[in-house]
Formats: C-alpha cells, structure tokens, sequence
C-alpha cells in the first residue's frame, strides 16, 4: 500500500481497539486474554465470547506466525493503491486461536501454512500498521 493511500485511508479505532493500536505503535503484538476463562481473543472486544465476562488483559505473543489464507485483490478499491496486491490472513504463534490480517511483503505469493514474521510500518507519528513478510 502506499504512503499516499494509507494517509488518505487510516484504520477507525473504537473503544475496545484504540488501545490495541497504541501498543503496534510502541511494537507490541498483543491479544486480548480473559481473566476469567483465559481465552485468548482478537480483535479487542469487551466481553469474552466463551465465558460472557468482562474482566481481561493484553497478552503480548511473538509477531510471527503462519499464513492460513490470502487474496490476491485485483480491484482498485482504494485510491493510490496499486493493484494486485496481496492481503494474508495469519495465525499467530502465540496464539493460534486468533487470525489476524495484513497486507504481504513477500517477493512470491504465501502458501497455507508457511512461517511469517510481522513488520511494524510506521505510517507517521499517531499510525503504526503491521505487515507481513516471509519467516524463512
Ligand atoms: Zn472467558
């Protein structure tokens, strides 16, 4: 994505994931974990899905994991994006029950399974987004 297209086009934040965001952009790569049950959840919600409780914590896990599916986007959507591109969604190693999307840094297209490794991508000061490359 380009740096015209990502200032134009920025992530909307709620009350449940502004704090999210603020630890990308201190590069921190967090889940939601329940104190009650400790299932691990994300995106940030203010209940448990399992257990219908409030109480939680982040729980920082490693900015790896494996690509569990992709696509390749061949329509111009956003404005200053060139097409294709390539948007993966990714299983963290820390916490496989979660998935996670991004957009892909690799040379080739993913495949199922393989290895990837997050990049924070420090748009400017109040904007931080994650990428992801190939682990190997
Ligand atoms: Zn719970």
């Amino acid at each position: 994505m380009s740096a015209e297209a990502t200032r134009r086009i920025r992530p909307v934040t709620d009350r449940d994931s502004a704090a999210w965001w603020e630890r990308v952009r201190a590069g921190e790569l967090t889940v939601q974990r329940c104190d009650s049950c400790g299932t691990r959840r994300f995106p940030a919600r203010a209940y448990c899905h399992r257990c219908r409780t409030a109480g939680w914590s982040w729980e920082a896990v490693e900015p790896a994991g494996r690509i569990e599916s992709w696509i390749v986007s061949h329509q111009p959507f956003l404005p200053g994006v060139r097409e294709p591109y390539v948007v993966v969604m990714v299983r963290p190693a820390g916490a496989p029950e979660c998935v996670m999307y991004g957009n892909w840094r690799g040379a080739e297209p993913p495949h199922t399974g393989q290895r990837a490794e997050a990049v924070f991508v420090r748009v400017d000061d109040e904007l931080t987004l994650i990428d992801w490359r190939p682990a190997d």
